[in-house]
């Protein structure tokens, strides 16, 4: 999280703006709640420059809700749905599909390491299929798409770890979703981006609480939203509005990825576990010459106050993510590490 919107949090959070109460006690009907609910909106629509063709949702249940959620509403019966599979998320978001109906594996490289994304042009694609389903960024591989596969069915991306990390065109996407907690905000809202069209040919035998209809109809206030996570979203936003929008936070990102990348590429101890042409922005992966290294890398870089460098428990190895807030005077302290660690122990 940004330090400056959390400060702000702080200051505001006893007092709203003077209203006498916290933002956390106010009525999602109220007069002081619902500005911040339309700017969080409006301030995703200016960053992804998203267009009236599109909602903006912003749901509970988190992006594993969405793996359900979705096929919910857009897989129809007798239709099949494209999945890629390539790493963990992208798996989840298949069994999940696979409890609605038909799913096809077009691409699958969730066991390749080093870890990457399949080939565009290689896809084994459905013909009339529901939707193309992606992960855009495998957050605990630590493989990003660079570039987007074309499909004639709409494509669908679980962008929970990369949405804002970069510029894309919306436009290309028939949905996108991710939970808040990596590059948005806190944990407790989802944010959904959806054509209009899908929307409204979903599936209307669903219980109300899951139409993405009825929530499009209802402003995400259906039923009460998660008032506290869509303010801090709120100040994610301007944040990210005021240091420059998306254009301006991308070149931060290629920079501090770029410094971290070299300084894995450039000695034998360490070994990147991403192919270089799908390397993530978001998560860099990688491992040491052992495991036992590893250990000894992570808790000595914890007694550093640099925490949260374990790799995922399924994966192993080390990962930094290094989401939008993380400071370059953060990737910078941990390459000075890196190099020290390998002196002493290479
Ligand atoms: C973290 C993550 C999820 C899970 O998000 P929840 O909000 O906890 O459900 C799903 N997909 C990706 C790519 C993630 O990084």
């Amino acid at each position: 999280m940004p330090e400056e919107v959390l400060q702000e949090a702080q200051e505001n959070l006893f007092n709203y703006k003077g209203a006498g109460f916290s933002i956390m006690e106010a009525s999602h009907r109220g007069k002081e709640y619902g500005p911040v609910h339309d700017a969080a909106i409006s301030n995703l629509r200016k960053l992804m420059n998203i267009s009236d063709d599109y909602e903006v949702l912003l749901l509970q249940g988190g992006a594993t809700g969405q793996f359900a959620i979705l096929p919910m509403n857009l897989l129809g019966e007798g239709q099949t749905a494209d999945y890629v599979n390539a790493g963990s998320w992208g798996k989840k978001a298949v069994k999940e599909a696979q409890a609605i109906g038909n799913v096809n594996i077009a691409g699958d490289t969730s066991s390749d390491i080093p870890t990457r994304m399949p080939d565009n042009d290689r896809l084994q694609l459905t013909k009339d299929a529901a939707y193309l389903h992606i992960t855009s960024n495998e957050t605990i591989g630590g493989n990003q798409y660079m570039e987007y596969p074309q499909s004639d069915a709409p494509l669908v991306a679980d962008m929970s770890s990369d949405i804002l990390c970069r510029e894309i065109d919306v436009n290309r996407f028939g949905a996108i979703y991710a939970g808040a907690q990596k590059n948005l905000g806190p944990s407790g809202v989802t944010v959904v981006i959806l054509r209009k069209d899908l929307i409204e040919a979903g599936n209307s035998t669903i219980p109300g609480i899951f139409q993405y209809r009825n929530h499009a109809a209802n402003n995400s206030m259906l039923n009460t939203p998660p008032c506290f996570s869509i303010y801090i979203l709120s100040l994610t936003t301007q944040w990210l509005l005021d240091k420059g929008g998306v254009t301006g936070i991308q070149a931060i990102n290629e920079a501090k990825a770029g410094r971290l990348y070299a300084a894995i590429q450039s000695t034998e101890f360490f070994s990147g576990t991403a192919a270089p042409e799908y390397r993530s922005t978001m998560n860099i992966t990688f491992r040491l010459p052992s495991e036992e290294l590893e250990a000894q890398f992570i808790s000595e870089a914890a007694a550093q106050g640099m925490s949260g460098l374990k790799g995922h428990r399924s994966v192993g190895g080390i990962r930094a993510s290094i989401y939008n807030a993380f400071p370059e005077a953060g990737v910078d302290a941990l390459i000075d590490f890196m190099k020290d660690f390998e002196q002493k122990n290479g």
